[in-house]
C-alpha cells in the first residue's frame, strides 16, 4: 500500500445503496435509531477497508454523513436555529434530521447547490446571538471507530472560512466575522482532540478558495489561519482545494501557510507551475490528477508527466497523488455493472478503480516499473476509445461543420412572429397553461415498472398510457385551460426519456450519485456523437392533439438541460456535444411542427446552474448554451410559438442570457418568491412573453384564487397585460389529482379575473 496515495472521500451510500433504504426505513418508521446507527458503522468499516484494499494505506474518515457534511459541521458547531428548540448539549438524531428535512413546528433548513455539482447541502444559518459551542465530536469518534479496526485515517473537516462564507446570515446583528471568530476556537478544539487520539494529519477543506473572493472573503481567510497557526499541539493539516484552480488566490492560499495543500489538477491543470514555483519549502503538495468528476478512466501517461514535474521540482517526499476532488461524486464501483457491454466497460471507472488508478500512480513515484503494466492498458483503453466507430459519427460531424449562424436566428424578430402566432392561435390574454407533466401517480410507476421488467406488453403498456394521456386532456378541457399538454406520462425521467432514443448514450445499472439526503441520481453517460435516430415524442404529441380542438403544446428537454444531467465525455469540449445534441432536438422541432403542432416548449431547468463559478467564465458559457437552445428552437415558421421553462429562481445575473435565447414565452418559478424575481426583468424591459408561476408545485398546499390573482397584479407593475402568461411553477408530476383540479380551477378562474378586470380599466 502507498502512503503517498490519497483520498478526499468516498460515496457514502454503500454499493447498492444500502444508506438511502437504511435512512428512509428509519424515517418511515420501520428501522429503530440502533439500527440505523449500525447501518451507518457497516458502511463505512466496509468503504474504509474497500479503500484499502484499492491501496489508500490512510483512508480519510468523518467523510461519511448520514444527511449532509455541512449540516454534520453546524451541528458540530452549535449553529442550530433556534425554531428547533436544542439550545445546549448532545444533538439528538431528531434533530439533526429535523435541521435537513423539517418538522410540523419548523420548517427544513434551506438546501442548495454545492458548487457546480450536482450534490446539495444544507445551508448554515447564522442567527444573532447564536451560541456555537461544540455539540458533536463526530470526527473524533470515526476516527477512533477506524482505528478500533485497525485502520488508521486522514479526518476531513470542512474548513472554517468555506463554512462561514457557505452559511447565511439570517438576522440583523450577526456577522460573518464575528460566526468565524466563534468557531475558531472550537476548531482548535477538535483538531487538538484529534492531535491527542493520534491523528498527524488533517484534510481540511477550503473549496472557496478556488471562488472569485472579495476583500472581505481574504481578510477571513488570513485572520483564520493566523488564528490556526498560533495554536500549539494541533496535526497538520492538507488545505485541500477542488473544482477549479487557484488563479489569483494562489499567493492567498500559500499565505495561509499549510503543512501541505491540494490542488485540483483535472479542472485546471495550468495551475500546476505556478504554485510549483512558488511553494515554501517543506510544504507538501497533494496532486488531484485522477477525476472525480466523471466516469472515464484516467489517462494514466499524462497524469504520470504532471506526477514527475511535481517530484522533480520538490522531491518525491513532498509529493502525495489523489483524485481532484472527494469521490462523493462518482459512482461507487464498476464491477457492478454487468449490463454494460465489454468495450465501453473498458473506457469507465467508478470510485473504486479511480482508487486504483492513485494507487498505480503513486507507487511509480518510488518505481516507475511498477506502473507500466496498468499504463500499458490505460494507453490501450484510451487507443480504443479515440479510435472507436461507435464515437464518431461523420455524418453528426459534417453536420456541425456545415453550420452557419441563420440557424441560430429565428426566422423574423418577435414582434412579427408575436403577430402571426395570434393570428394562428387566438389565446385571450391572461392565457393558461402548465408545464408539462401531469401526476406519476402509484399506478403510472408500477405499469412503467412492470413493462420495464417484461410483466406486460408494450401494446397493454401504451394502452394505459393512452388512457392516462386522454384523461389529463379532458381534466384540462374540463378545468378551462387554453394550451394543453399531454401529461409525459410515458418519461421516467426528463433527460433520461431522450437519452435512451439517442445515439452516443448509454445507461449504467448501478450508476448512483447522491443528490442530497437519501436521494441519489443515475446520469447517463455521453460517450459518443450524439444523434437522434427517429422521432422521440412526435407520436404522443400527435395522439394527444387528436383529442382536443385545443393547441397541445409539444414538450422537449433542452440541449443544456440534457448536457448538464449527464456524465459527458472529456474527448471534446463540452460546448460541442451540447450542439450535437441541439441539433437533435432541433429535428424533433421541426418534426413536432410537421405533424401540426403549434406550440413546443424546450424546457431548461439546468441552464443557470450550469454557470461557471468564476464570473471571468461565464461570458463564454453563457455564449455557447444560449446558442445551443436557439440552434434547437430556430428551425421552425413565425408561426410556430416555442416555450421555454426554468426553475430555481435567481435571475438576476443571467437576465440578458434569457432575452437571447428569444423563446416567445419563458415560464419560470416565481410564487415561492412572491414575484420578486421578476425585479430583473423590470430593469431590463423584457420583450417577450412571460409566465411566472403562480402556484409552487413543491407544497401540497393548494393557494386560493385571490392569491393567485395577487401575484398576477404583482407582475403587472414590472410587465404589460399581453406579456403575461398564467401556469404553476413548474410540472404537476410530484402532486395528486385532486389536488391538481383544484389548483388549475384556481388558477383558470384567477385568470379570468385579470381579463375582467384589464378590460374594465380599457373601457
Ligand atoms: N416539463 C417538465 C415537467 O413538467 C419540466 C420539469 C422541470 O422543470 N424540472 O415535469
Ligand atoms: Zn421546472
Amino acid at each position: 500500500m502507498e502512503t503517498r496515495a490519497r483520498n478526499l472521500g468516498f460515496p457514502r451510500m454503500g454499493q447498492r445503496r444500502e444508506l438511502k433504504f437504511a435512512l428512509e426505513d428509519f424515517w418511515a418508521g420501520k428501522r429503530s435509531e440502533q439500527e440505523l446507527l449500525h447501518a451507518g458503522a457497516e458502511l463505512r468499516a466496509a468503504h474504509w477497508k474497500l479503500q484499502r484494499e484499492a491501496g489508500i494505506a490512510v483512508p480519510p474518515s468523518n467523510d461519511f454523513s448520514f444527511y449532509d457534511h455541512v449540516l454534520d459541521t453546524a451541528v458540530m458547531l452549535g449553529a442550530i436555529p433556534r425554531r428547533y428548540g436544542c439550545a445546549s448539549g448532545p444533538v439528538p438524531l431528531s434533530t439533526y434530521f429535523a435541521m435537513a428535512r423539517g418538522r410540523s413546528d419548523a420548517p427544513a433548513m434551506e438546501m442548495t447547490k454545492w458548487f457546480d455539482t450536482n450534490y446539495h447541502y444544507v445551508v448554515p444559518e447564522f442567527e444573532a446571538e447564536m451560541q456555537f459551542a461544540l455539540r458533536s465530536r463526530k470526527p473524533v469518534d470515526d476516527f477512533f471507530e477506524a482505528k478500533t479496526l485497525g485502520i488508521p485515517t486522514r479526518p476531513v473537516l470542512l474548513g472554517p472560512v468555506s463554512f462561514v462564507l457557505l452559511g447565511k446570515i439570517s438576522e440583523a446583528g450577526q456577522t460573518q466575522r464575528q460566526v468565524l471568530e466563534a468557531i475558531l476556537p472550537l476548531y482548535t478544539e477538535i483538531l487538538s482532540q484529534l492531535r491527542a487520539a493520534g491523528a498527524e494529519w488533517v484534510q481540511i477543506d477550503e473549496p472557496c478558495l478556488v471562488l472569485d473572493l472579495d476583500a472581505q472573503a481574504q481578510a477571513l481567510y488570513r485572520a483564520a489561519y493566523a488564528y490556526l497557526h498560533a495554536q500549539s499541539a494541533l496535526p497538520k493539516w492538507m488545505l485541500t482545494t477542488y473544482f477549479g484552480g487557484l488563479n489569483e488566490n494562489a499567493k492567498l492560499a500559500l499565505e495561509l501557510d499549510a503543512a501541505g495543500l491540494h490542488l485540483d489538477l483535472v479542472r485546471a491543470p495550468e495551475q500546476l507551475p505556478a504554485v510549483l514555483a512558488a511553494l515554501p519549502n517543506n510544504t507538501v503538495l497533494s496532486l488531484g490528477v485522477i477525476d472525480g468528476r466523471n466516469i472515464w478512466r484516467a489517462d494514466l501517461a499524462a497524469a504520470h508527466a504532471m506526477i514527475a514535474q511535481a517530484v522533480q521540482a520538490l522531491g518525491k517526499d513532498r509529493v502525495e497523488v489523489a483524485p481532484s476532488c472527494s469521490l462523493l461524486h462518482s459512482p461507487h464501483d464498476l464491477n457492478q455493472e454487468t449490463k454494460l457491454d465489454a468495450e465501453l466497460r473498458g473506457w469507465l471507472a467508478f470510485g473504486k478503480q479511480k482508487l486504483e488508478e492513485v494507487a498505480w500512480l503513486a507507487g511509480a513515484v518510488e518505481d516507475a516499473s511498477r506502473i507500466a503494466v496498468a499504463m500499458q492498458a490505460s494507453q490501450s483503453s484510451l487507443q480504443t476509445r479515440a479510435a472507436s466507430a461507435r464515437i464518431h459519427s461523420i455524418a453528426v460531424q459534417q453536420r456541425q461543420q456545415a453550420m452557419d449562424a441563420t440557424m441560430l436566428a429565428r426566422k423574423n424578430p418577435y414582434p412579427v412572429r408575436r403577430k402571426k402566432q395570434s393570428a394562428v392561435l387566438g389565446l385571450p390574454e391572461f392565457p393558461t397553461t402548465t408545464i408539462g407533466s401531469f401526476p406519476q401517480t402509484a399506478e403510472v410507476r408500477s405499469q412503467r415498472a412492470a413493462h420495464r421488467a417484461g410483466k406486460i406488453d408494450t401494446a397493454s403498456y401504451e394502452k394505459f398510457l393512452h388512457e392516462e394521456m386522454e384523461r389529463a386532456i379532458r381534466v384540462q378541457e374540463e378545468m378551462g385551460l387554453d394550451v394543453l399538454v399531454h401529461g409525459e406520462f410515458e418519461r421516467n425521467d426528463m433527460v433520461e426519456y431522450f437519452g435512451e432514443q439517442l445515439a452516443g448514450f448509454a445507461f449504467t445499472q448501478n450508476g448512483w450519485v447522491q443528490s442530497y439526503g437519501s436521494r441519489c441520481v443515475k446520469p447517463p453517460v455521453i460517450y459518443g456523437d450524439v444523434a437522434r435516430l427517429q422521432p422521440m415524442t412526435v407520436r404522443w404529441s400527435q395522439a394527444a392533439q387528436a383529442l382536443t380542438q385545443q393547441p397541445v403544446k409539444g414538450m422537449l428537454t433542452g440541449p443544456v438541460t440534457i448536457l448538464q444531467w449527464s456524465f459527458v465525455r472529456n474527448d471534446q469540449p463540452r460546448s460541442v456535444t451540447c450542439q450535437q445534441i441541439a441539433l437533435a432536438i432541433r429535428d424533433e422541432v421541426s418534426d413536432l411542427e410537421a405533424a401540426g403542432i403549434r406550440i413546443i416548449q424546450i424546457d431548461e431547468p439546468a441552464l443557470r446552474e450550469g454557470l461557471p463559478l468564476r464570473r471571468a467564465d461565464w461570458p463564454e458559457y453563457l455564449q455557447w448554451s444560449v446558442d445551443a437552445f436557439r440552434l434547437a428552437a430556430s428551425g421552425v415558421q413565425d408561426a410556430t410559438q416555442i416555450h421555454t421553462h426554468m426553475c430555481y429562481a435567481e435571475f438576476n445575473d443571467i437576465i440578458d442570457a434569457i432575452i437571447r435565447m428569444d423563446a416567445d414565452v419563458i415560464s419560470m418559478e416565481c410564487s415561492r418568491s412572491r414575484m420578486e424575481l421578476l425585479d430583473a426583468f423590470e430593469r431590463t424591459q423584457y420583450p417577450n412573453a412571460i409566465g411566472p408561476g403562480v402556484y409552487d408545485i413543491h407544497s401540497p398546499r393548494v393557494p386560493s384564487v385571490a392569491e393567485m390573482e395577487d401575484l398576477l397584479q404583482k407582475a403587472l407593475r414590472v410587465l404589460k397585460p399581453e406579456q403575461i402568461w398564467v401556469n404553476p411553477d413548474c410540472g404537476l408530476k410530484t402532486r395528486g389529482w385532486p389536488e391538481v383540479r383544484q389548483a388549475l380551477a384556481s388558477l383558470v378562474a384567477a385568470a379570468r379575473q385579470m381579463r375582467t378586470r384589464i378590460e374594465a380599466a380599457v373601457d
